[in-house]
């Protein structure tokens, strides 16, 4: 299957790194975000963790946490971390902010 270029995100499409375990499920995505990055290279689209999955939602010691929010306020972007890894998401180069619960959507407005 053909990837689809950077401009086809969606929201509640999941990604994954192709280096580490982190997957996220994008949640905002303004018009022209960028797709995040882990570990220096882009996610790739990847089907939904399933359910039964035994790690997920295991946080990890380092890096992304599974559960935890990630926003990049310049764009809009924001995702969900559904499994741990040892990266984190980027956006655009720029390290996403965690946050412990899903920000307001005004405040990126
Ligand atoms: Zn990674």
């Amino acid at each position: 299957m053909m990837l689809a270029p950077s401009t086809g995100l969606r929201a509640g499409d999941t990604l994954r790194c192709i280096a580490c375990t982190t997957s996220v499920v994008l949640m905002d995505v303004p018009a022209g975000a960028a797709r995040p990055a882990c570990c220096g290279r882009a996610m790739l689209p990847s089907r939904p963790v399933p359910c039964s999955t035994p790690r997920l939602f295991l946080v990890g010691s380092a890096g992304a946490s599974a559960g935890a929010w990630y926003a990049d306020a310049e764009s809009g972007l924001v995702v969900r971390c559904t499994r741990s890894g040892r990266g984190y998401p980027v956006c655009s180069g720029r390290p996403m902010t965690q946050l412990d619960d899903r920000p307001d959507t005004g405040l990126w407005a």
